[in-house]
């Protein structure tokens, strides 16, 4: 075993495996794995080693697709079998919401280039000959679906990473990790210790424990999961050709062929976590002991759907762990608060990710940024309020939710309420309904008294629609209150607080008393962040953004600091909450309860102010997501209540409503302005957003992206992000679904939704720029429905800004 390394992946599945090979095809070699027992000694031995491209995060679902198609690539550069089985498959839908689902899918792929189709019951009979099809309404069939052997498929990779160069130590568990004053780690082994620049937790079934080694909590958690082999039966043995996987959700079962017999594998609702407290490091190569009595209602069903297996005898019972993430998603990618340390574990569909986790991880750590927005599998998405308690709830949620259907609304119950704010009662009694970011409850709007306090799951409009209008109405025609305790908040400060935010900021920084909007950006001229920074004085800065990337901004501010001491950044988030007061009669509230002058002359639209209102110290911005007239007023959060009481008093005869999140998504539409997460994200540049308005191409600063962002300005961008008008009735648009124009798809779907005030259906997308005119006319699929959809440029609300600004 060497002693000095660049990198030491510590762990030989799968997913270990696939990132030594993808380091070394992007020219990294001198790497090694290090191994305690023998390769595949985790969950990847005891896989039923099925894959399929299907997931709700277009992202995912196109590095799932990467992944399958690299084992062809993988046999051919070693010469060792993957075992692979392209046999297609369905998912099969018995409802109508199910089939709604299916096609969103359908819809997406389009533009991903994915070839999957939606087939009715007679097509899946002749596809799966022993699927009885009653009650089944259709499914979607991809021909990309299979199965390989989990066995030959690890070998494979690691054989190919050792042609490269690579290292693989085995039977050397890996003891203790020490950081060393340099950062490079000393990795101390059974069989001695290894220097490492970097280190990849790839431990799979012990990637807590690996994390445990340098202090932080991973949240994942390992769950029971259960599979079953059959006898040889004649109704496979004499079809003549290799049955298709079949995913019936209904039945919690997925199903393939195994040489003349059956496989079928459940994620059945009475599920177990396994390991609480942690995976014994003697766990080796044994199953669990097999639990029949907890799937017999599963297999009841099953034999209901696929008869065959009630005749069929059961060779084999195989029950293994495997982890999970509290949202199901692997967790990939630099460890936030320490250095040198990735991440590559919680991957529960090792077969279907592991290429493009491999791929994502190797990106990130040889060239500085994965290719794409990877968020959804980015261990950063998670925060430091994240407990072992919460992942496990969550954890088995998900497992038991692994078949459901993902509504685009959908606000799932376990772990909750995780955090919430001072105001959360207020809230409460004024009939919020709840969602959940990031941890927080937030409010997605207040039902009134005559409607449950649950949104209905939909890709349709759904019960909240009503109450949403209403409170959309009260902000443009009074005045709404939001909490604004969901932006992540940060303070900057130091003597070079303003020249280093010149750096990481693309935008203007403004001078004491002004705030601007500014997208933060990637080496590569990508945005990873659209931010607001509020100048509070010369070396004071309070900088606002979404609540959800904190441990994200946080890790990019951390890895960016001068190491003269001379910028300090803080997170604040929870600390520094309050209020947004938005609308006409917004002005007149404040002017109420602040102890200066508030007019439109003397508070103007992007200023920033510290001043009082009525008891409390406060900090104010005349700026709100809204587009209206309003103010986002911050205070220590231990005075938000008393802040509440002030503006509830001072505001109740000029109208004051309380909004939610949905208003605040329908009233952002109005204005075209667009969020992070949809329109905003790492996928994109400035200049084919719209977000070159803020980047200050000509400012003296070298901002990280710099160059990059130009190129793309001065070559014009060959996609632009658009609004259109779409002709819909009882569905708008969510997000992905494909636009149609001249017969082709030519675009898709950032976000959108319905507009209330304007009474117009929005969505956000990208066009090819050379069609992206006004008025163009194109066609958007909702739902399996092709709609027309008109382009527009003038803001449907306050097109001159003229109550945003006077
Ligand atoms: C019953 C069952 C069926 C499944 N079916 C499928 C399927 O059909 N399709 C699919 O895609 N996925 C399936 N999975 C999931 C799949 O097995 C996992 O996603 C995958 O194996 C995860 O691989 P990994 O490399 O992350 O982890 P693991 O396979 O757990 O590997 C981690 C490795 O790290 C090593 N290690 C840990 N700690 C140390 C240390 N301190 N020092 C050195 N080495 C260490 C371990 O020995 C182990 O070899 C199934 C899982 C189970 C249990």
């Amino acid at each position: 075993m060497k002693s000095h390394t660049k990198v030491a992946v510590i762990g030989g599945g799968v997913v270990g495996c696939s990132v030594l090979y993808h380091l070394t095809k992007l020219g990294w070699t001198d790497i090694m794995l290090i191994e305690r027992s023998e390769l595949t000694s985790g969950s990847t031995w005891h896989a039923a080693g099925g894959f399929h491209t299907l997931n709700a995060d277009t992202n995912m679902a196109a590095l799932q697709g990467y992944t399958i198609r690299l084992y062809k690539e993988l046999e051919e550069i070693t010469g060792l079998s993957c075992g692979l089985h392209h046999v297609g498959g369905v998912t099969l839908a018995t409802t109508p919401e199910r089939m709604d689902y299916l096609k969103a899918e359908r819809a997406k792929h389009r533009y991903m280039g994915l070839d999957t189709e939606i087939v009715g019951p007679e097509e899946i009979k002749k596809l799966s000959p022993i699927t009885n099809e009653e009650g089944v309404i259709g499914a979607l069939y991809d021909p990309l679906d299979g199965h390989l052997d989990p066995s030959g498929t690890t070998h494979a990779y690691a054989k190919a990473a050792r042609m490269a160069g690579a290292e693989i130590v085995l039977r050397n568990p890996v003891k203790e990790l020490n950081q060393r004053p340099d950062n490079s780690w000393e990795v101390v082994t059974e069989q001695g210790t290894v220097i490492a620049e970097h280190i990849v937790n790839a431990g799979g079934l012990w990637a807590r424990e690996v994390g445990y080694m340098a202090g932080v909590y991973l949240p994942l958690h390992p769950m029971e999961h259960q599979y079953l082999i059959t006898e040889e039966t004649p109704e496979v043995a004499d079809l003549g050709y290799e049955l298709p996987h079949v995913m019936d959700p209904e039945g919690e079962s997925y199903l393939r062929q195994e040489g003349k017999g059956i496989c079928i594998g459940f994620y059945e609702q009475d599920c177990d976590p396994w390991a609480e407290r942690g995976t014994p490091w003697d766990f080796g190569h044994e199953l669990l002991n097999d639990n029949l009595d907890r799937i017999g209602d599963a297999l009841e069903f099953a034999f209901k759907r696929f008869p065959v297996l009630e005749r069929a005898g059961i060779k084999k019972v195989i029950n293994g762990p495997f982890t999970f993430a509290p949202d199901g998603n692997p967790l990939v990618g630099p460890v936030p608060g320490l250095k040198n340390y990735w991440s590559a574990c919680g991957v529960m569909a090792g077969f279907s990710q592991g290429g493009g986790v491999g791929l994502t991880l190797a990106e990130w750590m040889v060239s500085g940024e994965p290719q794409r927005d990877v968020f959804a599998m980015d261990v950063a998405r998670f925060g430091d309020w994240i407990t072992p308690g919460y992942t496990r709830a969550k954890v088995k949620e998900n497992y038991q939710r692994r078949f459901s259907v993902s509504y685009p609304n959908e606000e799932l119950p376990a772990a909750r309420p995780q955090q919430t704010t001072p105001a959360y009662g207020i809230w409460k009694e004024q009939r919020a309904v709840f969602g959940a970011q990031y941890g927080m409850e937030v409010v997605n709007y207040f039902a009134p008294d005559n409607e449950p306090l649950e949104e209905t799951p939909t890709f349709r409009r759904s019960n909240a629609f009503a109450a949403a209008a209403a409170e959309c109405k009260a902000v443009r025609e009074a005045v709404g209150i939001n909490e604004i305790h969901n932006f992540g908040k940060y303070t900057v400060k130091g003597k070079g607080a303003r020249n280093w935010l010149d750096w990481i900021m693309a935008g203007r920084i403004p001078k004491p008393g002004r705030l601007s909007l500014t997208p933060m950006l990637s080496p590569a001229g990508k945005i990873i962040g659209d931010l607001t920074v509020s100048c509070l004085t010369e070396e004071e800065y309070m900088v606002t953004g979404s609540f959800g990337m904190q441990a994200y901004t946080m890790r990019w501010f951390e890895q960016h600091l001068p190491e003269d001491g001379s910028v300090t950044v803080e997170n604040i988030s929870t600390r520094r909450i309050g209020f947004q007061i938005a609308g006409p009669k917004s002005r007149e509230l404040l002017s109420r309860v602040a102890f200066e002058d508030v007019s439109a002359d003397a508070f103007k639209f992007l200023d920033v102010k510290q001043m009082d209102v009525g008891t409390c110290h406060a900090i104010i911005q005349r700026v709100t997501y809204t587009g209206d007239l309003g103010y986002e007023i911050y205070v220590p959060a231990e005075e938000q209540i008393t802040l509440y009481h002030i503006l509830a008093k001072a505001g109740q005869d000029l109208g004051l409503k309380p909004f939610g999140m949905r208003a605040m998504m329908s009233l952002r539409l109005e204005k075209s302005f667009g969020s992070w997460g949809r329109e905003f994200r790492p996928d994109y540049m400035p200049a084919e957003t719209g977000m070159d308005r803020f980047t200050l191409y000509k400012k003296e600063a070298d901002f990280i992206g710099k160059a990059a962002a130009l190129k793309e300005k001065q070559d014009g961008p060959k996609r632009k992000l658009c609004s259109f008008i779409v002709d819909s009735d009882d569905a708008d648009v969510w997000a992905d679904e494909p636009i149609w124009h001249s017969g082709e798809v030519v675009g898709f779907v950032t976000s959108g939704g319905y507009a209330h005030y304007s009474q117009k259906s929005v969505a956000y997308g990208f066009v090819p720029t050379e069609i992206a005119n006004d008025g163009l006319e194109v066609e958007i699929e909702i739902l399996g429905q092709k709609r027309k959809a008109t382009l527009f440029t003038q803001t449907l609300f306050d097109p001159n800004n003229e109550r945003l600004t006077n």
